[in-house]
C-alpha cells in the first residue's frame, strides 16, 4: 500500500472497520439499518458502541461527541470523555449504546425560530448511521440529527434525511413502472465544487472586518484584477500548494475524496472538487471539508475566506451542487439509455426535473439566499437570480420533437412514441459549454450553480430531493391507473415539456436581454434576499413540505424566521463594524495625512513665501471635502442602525435592512475608497486589496 492508501479514510469507522470489528450478526443487523433505515436493537447499539470506543482509543481518541448541524450553518459539537470512575480512585474508559444513540447537548443558544421558546428549551441529538462516524482532534464524532423536545427539527440534516427517503419512494415507483423491480433503493448523489481565498493571516488579522464579518468592508480596487486571466489554472504558489497538500492529507483521513485542485478566476482564489458520493455523506464531508479548509490554512500561517464576496470588484466564491439519481444496481438516472426503452425512463426523470424546477423556481432560490449570496447573484460572475435551466442544443432538438410529436430525422409528421422510437444520442461533453446557467444538465447529472461558497449544501439538496419527489409522485399517479403505459407515457411527456418548456434557457444568462426574456416568460427575479424568502412561506410550498412530511408548518415558519433574522444580524453586524472602522481607523488616518500636508505647506511657506505648495492646497482641499462628506454619512449610517427598531414583524426588519442599512453602508464605503487612493500608504490604518490579494 503507498501512503495515500494507507491514510485513506483512517480515521473513519466505515464498512471495512465495522465488518472487521463487529460480530457478524450486528455487523448484518447495522448493514440492514443503515441501508434500509430500519431501527436499532439496544444490543446492537451497546455492541457497536464498544467497538466504536475501542476503534477510537487506539486511534488516540479520548473524547467522544455528538456531531450535528444546527441551523447556523456550521457544525456543532460538545465534548464527552470516555472516562468512568470505578470508585477506587482509578477509572476505565466506556462508551455505551445509550450514549452512542441518543444526547441531550444544552441546545438553548441554537436558533430555533422560536420552536423551542415556547414550551421546553431542551434539545436532543440521535446518531445517523448513515453517516460514518470519524475521529477528529482525538474525539470520536458520531454523526447525529437534531431536535426539540417536541419532535421539530433543528438542524440542517433531518430535513435532508427526510427529502431522500420521500425522493426514494417515489423513485421506485416509476422504477417499477418500467419493469425495474430488482432495484431496491434510489439515492441521490452530490459533488460539491468549494471554491475559497486565501490570504496572510498576519494581514487578516489587522483588518476587523474580515476578522469579523468575513470580508472587506471598504477597500478600492487593486491596480492589478483578474484582468490579464493569468490565474484561473495558473501555477500555484509554494504556501498555497503546500496547504493544498496539507488538506488533502486531512480531507483524506476522513475518507472524504479530495480530487482536484486548482487556482480560480480571482487573484488568491482557488477550488477543490471531490469525487461525489450519496448526499448525507456529501454533505457531512463538505462541511468537514469547510472547517478543515480554515484550520489547515492556520498551519500555513494563512486564513481562509469562505465568504461569497470577500472583495468587491473581485470575483466572489460559489460552490457547485453537481447532483443526480443513483440505484443501488449502480445505474444513473440521469444518464441518457441506449435503447428506446431507457431513453423513456431517462426522460420521464428529466421532465420531472423540467417541472419541479419552473413550479418551485422561488424555493431554489430560496435555498442559496443569504446577505453574502446577494453581492454574487446577478453581479455578472455568478448565474443572475433568475432560476433558468441549459440543456444544450443537442437535448433541446429531441424535447423539441417530442413536444411536436416528429420523429427526428423524419420530414413527415409521424405519431413519434417515446419508448418506441429510436432517439438520437446526446454527447456528453457537448452538454456543458453553457457556464452562464444557474441549473445545467451536464450529461448525466445536474449542476446547480447559485450555491455561494459558504452555503450549507443540506438546504438545496432538500430542496431538489422534495421537488423531484412531487413531480414524480404526481406522474406516478398518472401512469399507475394508464390502460395504455407506452400513449399516456408519451402523452405526459409532451404535456410537460409543452407546459414547462419556459424554464428552459440555453443563451447567456449574464445578459441584459435575458433578464428581459425571463421577465416575459413570467420567470420569477428576486433579486435580493429579502424579496425571495417570504416565498418559503406561500401556500403552495407549504402544502408541498406537509404532503412529503419534510417540514411542519411549525418547522418552516421557524426556518423563515431564522433565515431572515440571519440576513439582519449580518448587516447589523456589518454596520456596527464599519461604523468602528470608519470613526477609529479610517477618519483619524485621512485627518493626520491632511494635518501632514498642511504642516508642510506652513514650513514651505515660511521658508520662501513664493514655495509653490500646489500639491498639498490641492490634496488638502479634495481630502478635507471628501472628510467632511464621510463624517456625514457615518452620521447617517449611525442613525439608520439606531432606527432599526420596533419592527410589526420580520419581513419588515428585513426589508429595512435592505434598503436603509445597506444603501447606507454602500455610501459610506465609496466616499471611504476615493480617499483610500488619495491618501500616502503609511497613513492607510490596514492592508490594502494588493496586499491581501497578492501577499501569499
Ligand atoms: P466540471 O464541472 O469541472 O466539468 P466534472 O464534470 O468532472 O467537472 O464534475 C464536477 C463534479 O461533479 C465533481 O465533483 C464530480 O464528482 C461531480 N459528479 C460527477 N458525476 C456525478 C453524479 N452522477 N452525481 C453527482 N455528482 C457528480
Ligand atoms: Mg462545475
Amino acid at each position: 500500500m503507498n501512503k495515500t492508501e494507507e491514510i485513506f479514510g483512517s480515521l473513519v469507522f466505515d464498512d471495512r472497520v465495522m465488518r472487521e470489528r463487529l460480530p457478524k450478526p450486528i455487523y448484518r443487523a447495522l448493514k440492514r439499518t443503515i441501508e434500509e433505515g430500519k431501527s436499532l436493537d439496544k444490543s446492537i447499539s451497546d455492541c457497536v458502541a464498544n467497538a466504536m470506543k475501542d476503534w477510537a482509543i487506539e486511534k488516540g481518541a479520548t473524547h467522544f461527541t455528538h456531531w450535528f448541524q444546527p441551523m447556523t450553518g456550521i457544525t456543532a459539537e460538545k465534548h464527552d470523555s470516555f472516562i468512568s470512575p470505578v470508585g477506587d480512585g482509578s477509572i476505565i474508559m466506556e462508551f455505551s449504546g445509550k450514549e452512542l444513540v441518543k444526547g441531550e447537548p444544552d441546545a438553548s443558544s441554537f436558533p430555533s425560530g422560536g420552536i423551542r421558546a415556547t414550551f421546553e428549551a431542551r434539545g436532543y441529538t440521535a446518531w445517523d448511521p448513515s453517516s460514518y462516524a470519524f475521529i477528529k482532534e482525538d474525539t470520536l464524532c458520531i454523526p447525529t440529527v437534531f431536535y426539540s423536545y417536541g419532535g421539530e427539527a433543528l438542524d440542517k440534516k433531518t430535513p435532508l434525511l427526510r427529502s431522500t427517503e420521500e425522493l426514494n419512494r417515489q423513485a421506485l415507483r416509476i422504477l417499477a413502472l418500467f419493469g425495474h423491480t430488482d432495484v431496491k433503493r434510489v439515492t441521490t448523489t452530490v459533488g460539491p465544487e468549494q471554491e475559497y481565498f486565501l490570504v496572510d493571516r498576519d494581514l487578516y488579522f489587522k483588518r476587523e472586518d474580515l476578522m469579523l464579518t468575513g470580508r472587506t468592508l471598504f477597500g478600492a480596487k487593486p491596480p492589478k484584477g483578474q484582468e490579464m486571466e493569468d490565474h484561473y489554472f495558473g501555477a500555484i504558489k509554494p504556501r498555497v500548494a503546500a496547504f493544498m497538500k496539507d488538506l488533502d492529507e486531512e480531507l483524506w483521513k476522513l475518507g472524504i475524496l479530495a480530487k482536484t485542485e486548482h487556482n480560480e478566476v480571482a487573484p488568491a482564489q482557488h477550488e477543490l472538487a471531490p469525487i461525489f458520493s450519496n448526499t448525507n455523506m456529501g454533505t457531512d464531508h463538505n462541511q468537514l471539508t469547510m472547517e478543515l479548509m480554515k484550520n489547515v490554512a492556520i498551519r500555513h500561517n494563512l486564513a481562509c475566506l469562505l465568504h461569497e464576496k470577500p472583495f468587491a470588484g473581485v470575483n466572489g466564491s460559489g460552490k457547485h451542487n453537481n447532483w443526480s439519481l443513483s440505484t443501488d444496481t449502480g445505474i444513473n438516472l440521469l444518464e441518457p439509455g441506449d435503447s428506446p426503452q431507457d431513453n423513456a425512463q431517462f426522460l420521464l426523470f428529466l421532465t420531472a426535473v423540467i417541472k419541479g424546477v419552473d413550479e418551485y423556481q422561488d424555493l431554489l432560490r430560496i435555498s442559496v439566499a443569504s446577505a453574502g449570496n446577494d453581492h454574487r447573484l446577478g453581479a455578472n460572475e455568478a448565474p443572475p437570480a433568475i432560476v433558468s435551466m441549459f440543456v444544450g442544443d443537442e437535448l433541446q432538438a429531441v424535447l423539441d420533437s417530442i413536444e411536436q410529436g416528429v420523429v427526428m430525422g423524419q420530414s413527415s409528421k409521424e405519431d413519434m412514441k417515446v419508448g418506441v422510437h429510436i432517439l438520437p444520442r446526446f454527447p456528453k461533453d457537448s452538454t456543458d459549454r453553457n457556464r452562464t446557467s444557474p441549473f445545467a444538465f451536464t450529461g448525466n447529472k445536474f449542476e446547480f450553480r447559485m450555491l455561494g461558497s459558504s452555503c450549507s449544501i443540506s438546504g438545496p439538496n432538500i430542496i431538489l430531493n422534495t421537488i423531484v419527489a412531487e413531480e414524480l409522485s404526481q406522474f406516478a399517479d398518472e401512469l399507475e391507473g394508464a390502460e395504455d403505459f407506452t400513449s399516456a407515457l408519451t402523452a405526459l411527456i409532451r404535456r410537460t415539456i409543452s407546459e414547462h418548456k419556459r424554464i428552459i434557457f440555453n443563451g447567456n444568462n449574464y445578459s441584459d436581454e435575458w433578464v428581459k426574456e425571463a421577465e416575459s416568460r413570467g420567470l420569477l427575479n428576486l433579486k435580493s434576499t429579502v424579496d425571495a424568502l417570504p416565498y418559503f412561506i406561500s401556500e403552495k410550498n407549504v402544502a408541498l413540505f406537509t404532503k412529503h412530511k419534510i417540514f411542519t408548518a411549525t418547522e418552516i415558519q421557524s426556518r423563515y424566521e431564522i433565515m431572515m433574522e440571519n440576513y439582519c444580524k449580518t448587516l447589523n453586524i456589518e454596520a456596527l463594524t464599519m461604523l468602528e472602522m470608519a470613526k477609529k481607523q479610517i477618519l483619524p488616518a485621512v485627518l493626520s495625512y491632511i494635518k501632514d500636508l498642511s504642516d508642510t505647506a506652513a514650513v514651505k511657506k515660511q521658508l520662501s513665501s513664493a514655495m509653490c505648495c500646489d500639491a498639498e492646497e490641492a490634496l488638502i482641499t479634495k481630502l478635507s471635502a471628501l472628510a467632511s462628506s464621510f463624517y456625514k454619512k457615518i452620521e447617517a449610517l449611525n442613525q439608520a442602525v439606531l432606527g432599526a427598531t420596533d419592527f410589526d414583524d420580520i419581513k419588515a426588519e428585513g426589508t429595512y435592512y435592505h434598503d436603509v442599512i445597506f444603501l447606507a453602508m454602500q455610501e459610506l464605503r465609496s466616499v471611504a475608497d476615493e480617499m483610500e487612493t488619495l491618501v500616502g500608504d503609511k497613513y492607510w490604518p490596514f492592508p490594502t486589496y494588493t496586499d491581501l490579494l497578492y501577499r501569499v
